[in-house]
């Protein structure tokens, strides 16, 4: 996956619509690519904000995979 593709999955991959190959993809990308990280912590707060999107919405698991994502960049 390259960051173009990233930001053209990243609202399925918030709203938990992708299938769980694609999201992998996504958080193996999030996992190498300091930009997306930063991209996807801005896109989630933007949408937040505007609340468009119900945190309870993400499903358990893709939670899990952003945060062990986020914790492999900021340990
Ligand atoms: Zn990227």
């Amino acid at each position: 996956m390259n960051c173009d593709e990233f930001v053209e999955l990243v609202t399925a991959f918030l709203d938990g619509a992708l299938s769980e190959h694609d999201e992998r993809r996504m958080t193996d990308h999030l996992a190498e690519c300091d930009g997306c990280t930063t991209y996807l912590g801005q896109f989630r707060s933007t949408v937040d904000a505007l609340g468009r999107l119900d945190e309870p919405r993400l499903a358990g698991t893709t939670r899990e995979s952003l945060l062990a994502a986020f914790r492999e960049k900021h340990v």
